[in-house]
């Protein structure tokens, strides 16, 4: 694939979307910095829960309700025993009784009405988060595209999203709820009995150590499985995929790839089961813990009842109580975990959320309603910022550090006026399509400076330059969706009979009619197949419909059979027609038919004029049309000539 709008890729209506083949590709899961649990990150995590602060609240009023609920049945159980079986009292047994169910029957309610607004608020977070992440991806310079993996950004805006929707109605929720209950099951069991309290919380801290320990072990276990599964994931999304799929079946890697694969997937396996064990232990260690409260309780409770300073049944009932009081102190401590892994979910997604488009908005930006069409480039120097290699998210390119890369182009100066043609001529690498690019601000120069009507781009609003710019890539890029939505994306209020006009204007109206669905047929990566005539023409038209002034054309490359060609040739030339244009040019036609030709070489302008200017210099041009258009020049003229001799022999006769 030559240098030009790497991997498929097609810009409409000045919106960029990559997809496929990204250069860089770790094979290894990297190990992220530890989640930095901090003061800022918090209040930004709580951004996020404010604006249903109400919900919230009516949750916490529920939890509390449902804790001082649930310490009520031992105290029923306690009297049933010390009082209504003595007394042989059968109205207050039926009624302790009763209570029991009646107690379940209200605190189950106010759990689902709780559920239910924990559910909702959740979604709710989960939706905001969703949104600003994908608003905010969607802002990022092209580098961030070109320097990460599709199925990473991908899984971050799926996996970590709906892990928050666990931390949002399960961590918080069990830790609040836990809180509660631990709070009022130790108000009920002082009530009772202090001295059989202090005994039971003696054990409590002997909760916390083993758990701290088992908790660091399973929260940097879960890291790295998200990691591994994240690399797995996009691993996956790159080699099954149309593109991905053909590079690995041309250059044969089907084994080697199965094999990094296997390594991979085997990450995931050793990760996820050791996950699994060292949880179990946990819970072990816990379990054991917990078993030993009860047996001191009945230890030296039953020694108090033996010496008549407690009854049976309050006995009983602060047994009961006190598996109140360690469930929530077992939860508690692998909750701390799951807190932990909850802030290493919010740090991932605000890690993301920090990142800044390198391409910078200017607050008061000048939005261009109308352009004359001409651009100049005033001594322009660029590299591409360092793609980063790591499973980090790169840094889009820190617009006030000095590149360091070479440079893609060294002191770049030239006009294009208003309705002209400009040709970029010059070997591959040599910096056309960077040129491209610069034009719409994908990017920004390192130094110079790129105009428009005489207006700084930087100066500009970026909507409204691209507003005016049509791009026609190499290869063309169309949605998984109708042929009508993919031409309306460039203009969404065009009536039916514009977008009509443009499919005619190119070339595409008959066989898009043709087809059963017509305009309703569904293309793109799991659609219909167009084949790469039919694509650009489509792509042609989107452009028309457009209807911008300027017009980047990167001309194909690859050769289509002669009507196809020919189809291309004639709507290009129509859409071409009264715009500044400025086209990577590879036909001979084309570079005829442009009104000046710049002449690239390793990021620099070598030469400009018009093809015959260009060809008396007898410089890099001259060498690059020879090579390219010499044979093919010649060929046709020999046919040209043998045509005419044969004429001329059937007319002799
Ligand atoms: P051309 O279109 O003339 O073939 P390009 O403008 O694509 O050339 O490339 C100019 C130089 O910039 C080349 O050396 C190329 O390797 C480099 N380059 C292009 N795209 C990127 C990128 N996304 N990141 C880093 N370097 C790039």
């Amino acid at each position: 694939m030559r240098g030009g709008w790497r991997g498929a890729m097609s810009t409409v209506g000045g919106l960029t979307r990559t997809y496929g083949l990204q250069r860089h590709f770790t094979k290894e899961g990297v190990d992220g910095p530890p989640p930095r649990i901090d003061r800022t990150s918090l209040q930004r995590v709580s951004r996020y829960f404010r604006p249903y602060a109400r919900q919230w609240l009516v949750v916490l009023i529920c939890i509390g309700l449902t804790a001082g609920l649930n310490v009520l049945p031992p105290f029923c159980v306690g009297t049933i025993l010390d009082r209504a079986i003595p007394d042989a009292d059968m109205t207050l047994l039926a009624l302790l009784a009763g209570a029991m169910v009646g107690l379940a029957l209200v605190s189950g309610l106010i759990g689902v009405l709780q559920q239910s607004l924990t559910a909702k608020a959740g979604q709710s977070i989960m939706f905001d988060l969703r949104n600003e992440l994908f608003r905010h991806l969607q802002q990022m310079s092209l580098h961030f595209y070109t320097a990460t993996r599709s199925g990473e950004i991908v899984s971050r805006i799926n996996n970590d999203v709906n892990a928050v929707q666990g931390v949002a109605t399960g961590t918080l929720v069990a830790v609040a709820s836990n809180v509660a209950t631990l709070t009022a099951t130790s108000i009920a069991l002082f009530s009772m009995n202090w001295r059989l309290t202090i005994v039971a919380v003696l054990v409590v801290p002997a909760f916390y150590l083993p758990s701290r320990l088992v908790g660091a072990i399973r929260r940097r276990l879960a890291d790295d499985t998200q990691e591994s599964q994240a690399s797995l994931l996009a691993f996956m999304q790159e080699r099954l995929h149309v593109s991905g799929s053909i590079l690995t079946k041309i250059f044969g890697q089907q084994e080697p790839d199965a094999g990094i694969f296997a390594e991979q997937s085997a990450r995931v396996r050793d990760l996820n089961v050791k996950q699994a064990i060292v949880g179990r232990w946990l819970f072990m260690i816990l379990s054991v813990f917990s078993a030993m409260g009860p047996a001191l309780i009945f230890w030296y409770g039953g020694y108090q009842v033996i010496r008549e300073q407690l009854t049976p049944g309050l006995l009983v009932a602060f047994a009961a109580l006190l598996t109140l009081l360690y469930r929530p102190l077992v939860q508690l401590a692998s909750v701390y975990v799951d807190v932990q892994a909850a802030i290493a979910v919010f740090d991932r997604i605000l890690e993301y959320l920090d990142l800044r488009p390198s391409v910078k908005e200017k607050p008061d930006a000048l939005a261009l309603a109308h352009t004359e069409g001409h651009i100049a480039f005033e001594g322009v120097r660029f590299a591409y910022p360092a793609v980063v290699t790591t499973g980090e998210p790169p840094n889009d390119g820190d617009p006030d550090e000095p590149a360091t890369e070479p440079f893609a182009l060294q002191d770049v100066s030239f006009e294009i006026a208003p309705g002209e043609q400009v040709a970029l001529v010059g070997p591959s690498g040599a910096g056309k399509t960077t040129i491209t690019y610069l034009v719409p601000r994908f990017y920004d120069p390192d130094a110079g400076r790129i105009t428009l009507d005489g207006h700084d781009l930087r100066d500009l609003a970026q909507e409204s330059i691209r507003q005016h710019i049509g791009v026609v890539t190499q290869e063309t890029f169309l949605f998984h969706s109708t042929i009508r939505e993919n031409l309306l994306y460039a203009r969404p209020d065009a009536l039916e009979s514009e977008m009509i006009e443009a499919c005619q204007t190119a070339n595409i109206h008959d066989f898009v009619s043709a087809l059963p669905d017509g305009y309703g047929t569904v293309v793109g990566e799991r659609g219909f197949r167009l084949s790469g005539g039919e694509k650009q023409r489509v792509s042609i038209a989107r452009a028309l419909l457009k209807n911008p002034t300027i017009l980047i054309l990167d001309e194909a490359t690859s050769s289509l059979d002669a009507t196809s060609e020919y189809l291309i040739q004639t709507a290009l030339a129509k859409l071409l027609r009264g715009r500044t244009s400025l086209v990577i040019a590879h036909r001979l036609s084309t570079i005829l038919n442009s009104d000046r030709i710049v002449v690239l070489d390793a990021g620099r302008v070598v030469e400009i004029g018009t093809h015959h200017e260009l060809l008396d210099r007898a410089g890099l041009y001259a060498d690059l049309f020879h090579q390219q258009f010499g044979k093919a020049l010649q060929l046709d003229g020999e046919r040209r000539g043998v045509g005419r001799e044969s004429t001329r022999k059937e007319e002799q006769k």
